[in-house]
């Protein structure tokens, strides 16, 4: 179910709970600003999700609220991520949805890197 992302942080979030270590997930990635960890249902044969360590809703209110420690670090461990795991050639896709016609899911910011095999054309 699509979220509002104009809604207040919600500390029981799933992606809040992986943080906490409160339910398991397959990382991939960790350091003082980033957690990275393998999505359930991949699309692609590598689909990494990477959230920040701050609690923020969507990319809007990361932009809007993060310190430029917090954006640095965060964007900085986005393209580490991508680079250590090979995926510079022959390229891969980075993806945040916002909101309700996005089709955001998770209330916990969270940048999608696609990779694996052509992704083919944008289609929005
Ligand atoms: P969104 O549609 O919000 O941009 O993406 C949410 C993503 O989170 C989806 O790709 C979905 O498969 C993934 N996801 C949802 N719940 C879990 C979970 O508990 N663990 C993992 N690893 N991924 C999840």
């Amino acid at each position: 179910m699509p979220i509002d992302a104009t809604l207040p942080y919600d500390d029981d979030n799933v992606f809040a709970k992986i943080l906490r270590g409160e339910i398991p997930s397959d990382k991939v990635y960790e350091d003082e600003w980033a957690y990275a960890f393998n999505d359930i249902a991949p699309q692609a044969p590598t689909h990494v999700l990477v959230i920040p360590k701050g609690k923020y809703v969507s990319w809007d209110d990361f932009s809007a609220r993060a310190s430029d420690a917090e954006i640095g670090g965060f964007v900085r461990a986005v393209g580490k991520i991508a680079r250590e795991a090979g995926l510079v050639e022959p390229g891969y896709r980075l993806l945040a949805n916002v909101g309700a016609d996005s089709g955001q899911e998770v209330p916990h910011l969270h940048v999608h890197i696609f990779a694996g095999r052509p992704l083919g054309r944008m289609v929005a």
